[in-house]
């Protein structure tokens, strides 16, 4: 009998993140090798432990090579942004203890070279993958409105939550608030690779589709500090929380959303103004202002006060101030465009060098390097040159733990237990079944739910 779907407050959210990492080997002199060959040594042990390059892992998350040899995780539902940062984290670790047999197998084949792994969303050859935010809604009739109240939000919030980028043309380099920015081709489509739009309307909620639709949004960066993923989903959930309150909300539908998420990106002063639907204009600071007051408003009613809710509200304050004002100091150490944007100015300083140097390119992509040796980002967190929320146990434990508290987990138990046994199963974001005729499979369509006897029942056969 399938259990009928929790009782859950309306602020209650199952949030996801998918990572695609940039893979890079370096290797002075080798014999010439592909990215598939790459990636095929470097999830050998991968496939050995799921025998699958696409598996479940025993915390609830997701690990496999997408198209174009970019090893992608996907973090397990968590229905806290703490839980969301924690399991985001742990899968930078996780894609980087591969690095030392993927090494070790490519010395084996003739190659000795360095495996790097990127947290970012280009590569040099101008290629752009994503970092995916999922949002659990309540369906309702109108996604497409809500998308489209959702957009300006979404075209202006690279100004506080953009990773930061030094963009090369043929009149010279400048800095930009986001890489992400010029790769996207529309506003919403069910399409993601030829068109690229900022929303994916691709109705597949991994849920009870009655109730449920899974927002997709796709025009985001990857981060690397903690604080700019809090403020990433943290704003992006309380916009959500708003609309679907059906509260009135000021009409920002832009014009041209791809006209205004490039001149928005590349404007650091945050004086360039986008183009509203009425013909009117506004610069990304006030639009961003605009939806940060209609939070602040319904803080206490839509909106229950939390520390957390504090934090965002006040971090976004900042960013937004830094950008008016200019001085970037009050967000230096939790932003990830600011952060990055002081080392860079440091060292070009130190090396009197033009922007385009590529010694600064790779100071740039070193930030984004996944090594806790390596990579630059996790180095100045050491260092408490980046402001950390959630504790190197937590991200330990996240690494081998699913999330308590939703459906990953049942999903984390049952791989689990699976494993230990030695029965083959499969696994997805809502199955879980041994495989073998007389195995019955279980559907997980509710994503709050984390008890469940026909789970308990199911894992019970093991020690028949
Ligand atoms: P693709 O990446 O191939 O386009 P996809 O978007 O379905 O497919 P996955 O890489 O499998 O992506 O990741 C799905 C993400 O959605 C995960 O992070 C997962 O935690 C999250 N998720 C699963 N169910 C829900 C749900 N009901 N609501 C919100 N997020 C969900
Ligand atoms: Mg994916
Ligand atoms: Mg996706």
């Amino acid at each position: 009998e399938v259990p009928p779907p929790l009782e859950v407050e309306p602020s209650r959210r199952i949030f996801g993140l998918e990572t695609e990492f940039g893979l890079h080997v370096v290797a002075p002199g080798s014999r010439p090798i592909t990215p598939e060959e790459v990636a095929g040594h470097l999830f050998h042990s991968v496939v050995q432990w799921g025998r699958s390059s696409n598996v479940f892992l025993t915390n609830g998350s997701r690990l496999y090579i997408d198209v174009g040899a970019h090893p992608e995780y996907a973090t397990a539902e968590c229905d806290t942004i703490e839980d969301l940062i924690a399991l985001d984290k742990a899968g930078e670790r996780i894609v980087q203890d591969l690095v030392a047999e993927g090494e070790q197998r490519l010395r084996e084949a003739g190659v000795d070279g360095q495996i790097h792994l990127y947290k970012n969303n280009t590569d040099s050859a101008g290629n752009s993958y994503g970092c995916h935010e999922n949002y659990l809604l309540r369906r309702r009739a109108d996604f497409a409105g809500f998308g489209r109240q959702l957009l300006p939000f979404l075209v202006t919030r690279q100004i506080v939550t953009g990773a930061g980028c030094i963009t090369r043309t043929p009149e010279g380099a400048h800095y930009s608030f986001s890489p992400r920015a010029d790769h996207m081709w529309e506003g919403m489509s069910s399409a993601t690779t030829r068109s690229r739009p900022m929303i994916n309307t691709r109705d597949e909620p991994h849920a009870n589709a009655e109730l449920y639709r899974r927002m997709h949004v796709i025009v985001g960066d990857s981060t690397m500090a903690q604080p700019t993923t809090l403020l990433k989903v943290g704003s992006t959930d309380l916009v959500l929380r708003l609309l679907e309150a059906r509260v009135l909300m000021p009409d920002l539908t832009l014009a041209k959303e791809m006209q205004a998420i490039r001149d928005v990106a590349h404007d650091l002063t945050g004086q360039a103004t986008v183009e509203l639907a009425d013909g009117s204009r506004m610069t990304a600071v006030q639009v961003q202002q605009a939806f940060l007051d209609a939070v602040k408003s319904h803080v206490g009613d839509v909106i229950e006060r939390t520390d957390e809710v504090d934090s965002i509200l006040d971090l976004w304050q900042r960013g937004i101030d830094a950008v008016r004002t200019q001085d970037f100091s009050s967000i230096d150490t939790e932003l990830d465009w600011a952060i990055k944007h002081k080392l860079l100015m440091r060292y070009q300083d130190k090396l009197q060098c033009e922007l385009d140097d590529p010694r600064l390119a790779r100071l740039e992509l070193a930030y984004h390097d996944v090594s806790p040796e390596r990579g630059l980002a996790n180095r100045m967190e050491a260092q408490g040159l980046i402001r950390t929320l959630v504790s190197e146990e937590a991200i330990t434990r996240a690494k081998t733990t699913a999330p308590e508290t939703t459906r990953a987990h049942l999903r984390g138990r049952f791989v689990r237990e699976a494993l230990a046994s030695g029965r083959d199963f499969t696994v997805d974001w809502v199955h879980l079944k041994f495989t073998g005729q007389e195995s019955r499979t279980v559907l997980l369509k509710d994503p709050f739910r984390y008890e469940d006897e026909r789970v308990d029942m199911l894992l019970g056969t093991l020690s028949q």
